[in-house]
Formats: structure tokens, sequence, C-alpha cells
């Protein structure tokens, strides 16, 4: 373990009843990596990212950030880290109050942590909006009033308010029509560019998880069947199950689409 290791975890192992969901993980993230979670749905994405945000439960194994054991802890329990790893989840919508402006959702959690004057809260407030490129009089409105990419910014901007060094990012992108992924998707690099956070981007979408990820993990049943390089893991998989998912993920020319899909045809009758 180098000393840039945000996150490491070591044969994790998560049970629901008789339900052995995550199979001794091992997954480390780096400081200001992101970590791409790739896997088809109930592969266990979430609930790694649950364990790793101390909101779901470790029956035994690891979790260690900046070396200290946080597995099985609260956020509250965990000191500084439970304020330094925070979550951006598929659907704002059910996320964020609709019965709070923004600025009051934006504010919670900056109050919760420093005890600062209202009038230096609402400066970072327009700070955070500033950072997620919306506009100063978003404050005032409520998360019904935006879009689906927009209330995601502001999802954004409250998962930042903390000043975290790991985001969990589950699906963010997978409620967005594709114009508007491809524009979060440039918020989130661009965000890591300017602060140093890093991501484990959690996302069943293959293209996705390519275009934002320094290393690429592959989640099957449970267990972390590949962990590598983007490059390598993407375009030259070791395991017979990544080069399923990547010929199943979409590619924007028709006729190499054909091609693929054929190809993947024939893998899954092989
Ligand atoms: P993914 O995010 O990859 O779709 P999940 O982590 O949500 O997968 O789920 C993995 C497996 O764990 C699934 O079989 C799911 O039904 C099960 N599971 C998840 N959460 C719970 C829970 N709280 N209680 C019981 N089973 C659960
Ligand atoms: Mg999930």
């Amino acid at each position: 373990m180098t000393d840039q290791t945000l996150i490491d975890c070591r044969e994790v192992n998560v049970h629901f009843g008789a339900l052995h969901v995550l199979k001794n993980v091992n997954l480390d993230i780096r400081q200001g990596e992101t970590v791409g979670l790739v896997g088809e749905s109930g592969s266990g994405k979430t609930t790694l990212g649950r364990s790793i945000l101390g909101i779901g439960p470790v029956s035994s194994g690891s979790i260690r950030y900046e070396g200290q054991e946080i597995a099985g802890r609260s956020p509250r329990e965990r000191g500084t880290a439970g304020s330094e790893i925070q979550a951006v989840f598929q659907d704002p919508y059910t996320s964020l109050n609709p019965s709070m402006t923004i600025e009051d959702i934006l504010i919670e959690p900056i109050v919760a942590r420093r005890r600062q004057s209202a009038s230096e809260a609402r400066r970072q407030v327009r700070d955070l909006l500033d950072h997620v490129k919306l506009p100063a009089d978003a404050a005032h409105r409520f998360p019904r009033e935006f879009s689906g990419g927009q209330r995601q910014r502001v999802a954004i901007a409250r998962a930042l308010a903390l000043s975290p060094r790991l985001i969990v990012c589950d699906e963010p992108v997978s409620a967005l029509d594709l114009s508007t992924q491809a524009r979060v998707l440039d918020l989130f690099i661009q965000i890591q560019q300017e602060t140093g956070v890093a991501y484990l981007f959690v996302s069943h979408d293959l293209a996705v998880v390519r275009h934002i990820s320094h290393r690429v993990a592959v989640m099957r049943g449970g267990e972390v069947v590949e962990f590598g390089e983007c490059d390598q893991v993407t375009a030259r998989p070791n395991h017979a199950y990544t080069r399923r998912l990547l010929l199943a993920a979409p590619v924007a020319d028709p006729v190499r689409q054909a091609k693929r899909r054929a190809e993947f045809k024939a893998m899954k009758e092989g």
C-alpha cells in the first residue's frame, strides 16, 4: 500500500441473511483518482458503495481510510472520514428534500459541521453553486423547479459542501438523457481537476465508466473479477465476463454495433 492510498478494502464480505452479497472484495482507491465500478444489476456495486459510506453492513474484512479502520462504522463514528467520504446517488429528486430551498439544502451540511455566521454560510453556498455551474438565483428555488441534470448538480454541490476527499457516485447519470449525461460527466471531471477529490464511480454502463475512470473494477455475483487500468480492462480484458460486458456496451457506429451484437450473441451461445 502506497501513501497515496485513500481507501483500501480487503477481503470484504457482506451477508444479508443467507444471501452472500459481497465475497472477499479487494479494492483500493488512490487520492484524486476515479475508480469505475461496473457490473450487471444485482452484482453488488451499491452494496460495496454503501459499505464504504458506512450506511450499509460489513460482515467481515477491513475497510481502511488513510490507514484507519472504518468498516462497520457509521459516518458519525468515523471522525473526519465521516465528512470526507460523501455520496451522489442516481435520483436526486428523492435525495433532495422537496420542501427546502437549494440554499437551505446546501447550508445544512455546512452549518452542521462548522460554526459560522449565516452570511459566511450564504457566501459558501454561492461558491458551491458557482462550482457546479448553477446560477446564483438557484439558491432561492426548490428542487422541483430544476431539470434532472440541474438537480444532480445540486446533489454534487451538497456533496462538495463538506470538502470531501472521496465521493461515492452510485449511477449518478443513469437517469439522465445522453447529452445531459455528457455534461454532468464533464462536470465531475472538472471538479476532480480543481479539488483533487477521488471518485468511486458506480455504473452498469461501461461506456460511462470508460469515459471517466482511471482504473476499472468489474463485479459479478458479489466478486471483483477484474481490476486494472481503464485502458487495459476496457481494451484488453483478462476475464471472459468483461469481454461480454464490452461487447454488450453500445458504440456509436451502427455497423460496428451490429458486428458487436453478432459477436456477443455468438459468445453467449458458445
Ligand atoms: P447492484 O448495485 O450491482 O445492482 P446491489 O448491491 O444493489 O447490486 O445488490 C446486490 C444483491 O444484494 C442483490 O441480490 C440484492 O437483491 C441484494 N440486496 C441488496 N441490499 C439488500 C438488503 N438490504 N437486504 C437484502 N438483500 C439485499
Ligand atoms: Mg446499484
